[in-house]
């Protein structure tokens, strides 16, 4: 397979536009893997890539997509074979080096997970970059001392990707959860995926001037950044723990020292992209193992190339619910 498919951003100066275009496998860069992708996942980073906003990718025309699942067609590597099912997430796949939503991917082997048994190709694109970040969000609380006994969880941006795989771990591993959400009309949606409550997005996102707030939540997971960030912090109860991964809203957010050096509280940051390989490997094994996700397809939407532009608006649009996986057979 010489020829393959994939998406194709350009950006000039009359603007950025996205097409699928033929490419040559000589078009890829050079790397110990070469990968005939089977799914993908549209991830908020991939949305940014294919608007060509600033930060995400430095040079187009590109192929954004930060994960990739399929087999190996061709491998230097002494770790991955040929004929391996494996996953790629992160590093620089889909940023500078050509990425997933194209039918195949050139990579380094040190970026790349062999696929655990349990889970197919297809589910660990349901979860993906959000899902893997949603399951190193858990596991810093869990690491932090985070207990099921010590009251509810907060989940901020819950319909979302890494959201609504928050909500269903953490109702898996016996939390109490309280979903925030822009959207009214999926509180079933997320009762559904195990929140005991909903709670509107307009509760929490106004700035609020007083350092401290009534103690409402035992530990929180937040995407959002900015002032429902702030009011988070301030509204744990002490010794709560907030795992920080987004910049939805904002990647700026008011605090003083006041939580922390009198609730001792803890702000825990989480990175899903340059962290090392081993570290990804553990959290894709517990979700084929312990943290085994059974009803994981209720969160996926399926996509093909031609439908990725639409699907990127609607991350755009703050409209995004569950997951958004790209079939590529
Ligand atoms: P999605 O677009 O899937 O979901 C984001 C959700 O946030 C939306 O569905 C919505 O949920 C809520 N939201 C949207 N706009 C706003 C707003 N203006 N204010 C408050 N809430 C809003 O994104 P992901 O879940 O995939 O990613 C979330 C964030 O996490 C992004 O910033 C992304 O870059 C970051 N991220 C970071 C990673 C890391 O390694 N640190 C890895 C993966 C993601 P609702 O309507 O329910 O409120």
């Amino acid at each position: 397979m010489d020829k393959f498919n994939a998406f194709w951003v350009e950006k000039s100066e009359q603007g950025v536009s996205q097409s699928i275009v033929e490419r040559s496998v000589d078009d890829l860069p050079p790397g110990d893997l070469l990968i005939r992708v089977r799914y993908s996942s549209l991830n908020y980073k991939d949305a940014l890539s294919a608007k060509g906003v600033p930060g995400v990718t430095r040079a187009y025309p590109h192929t954004p997509g930060i994960d990739a699942a399929g087999i190996v067609i061709e491998s230097s590597s002494d770790d991955i074979s040929e004929g391996d099912e494996i996953i790629v997430t992160g590093y620089d796949l889909g940023m500078n080096t050509a990425g997933g939503f194209g039918q195949l991917i050139r990579v380094p082997g040190s970026w790349a997970v062999k696929l655990p048994q349990g889970m197919s190709l297809e589910d660990s694109m349901i979860l993906g970059t959000a899902g893997l970040t949603a399951g190193l969000c858990v596991d810093k609380l869990i690491q932090m001392g985070a207990s099921p006994t010590d009251g509810p969880v907060l989940v901020t941006g819950a319909t979302g990707g890494v959201g609504s795989v928050a909500v269903m771990l953490l109702a898996k591993l016996g939390y109490e959860i309280v979903a925030l959400s822009g959207k009214a009309d999926k509180e079933q949606f997320l009762r559904t995926l195990g929140a005991s409550s909903v709670v509107g997005r307009a509760a929490l996102s106004e700035e609020n001037k007083k350092s401290m707030l009534a103690t409402d939540w035992a530990h929180a997971i937040d995407v959002v950044g900015g002032n429902i960030l702030s009011n988070v912090i301030k509204s744990l109860k002490p010794g709560g723990s907030v795992a920080i991964c987004g910049l939805v809203a904002s990647p700026a957010f008011d605090a003083t020292v006041l939580p922390f050096i009198l609730r001792g509280i803890n702000v825990l940051g989480v990175d899903s992209v340059e962290i090392p390989l081993q570290k990804k490997v553990e959290i894709w094994n517990k979700f084929a193992a312990d943290w085994k996700l059974e009803e994981l397809q209720s969160l996926a939407t399926e996509s093909n190339l031609e439908g990725l532009s639409a699907a990127i608006n609607t991350i755009f649009s703050g409209q995004m619910v569950g997951r958004t996986i790209v079939n590529l057979n």
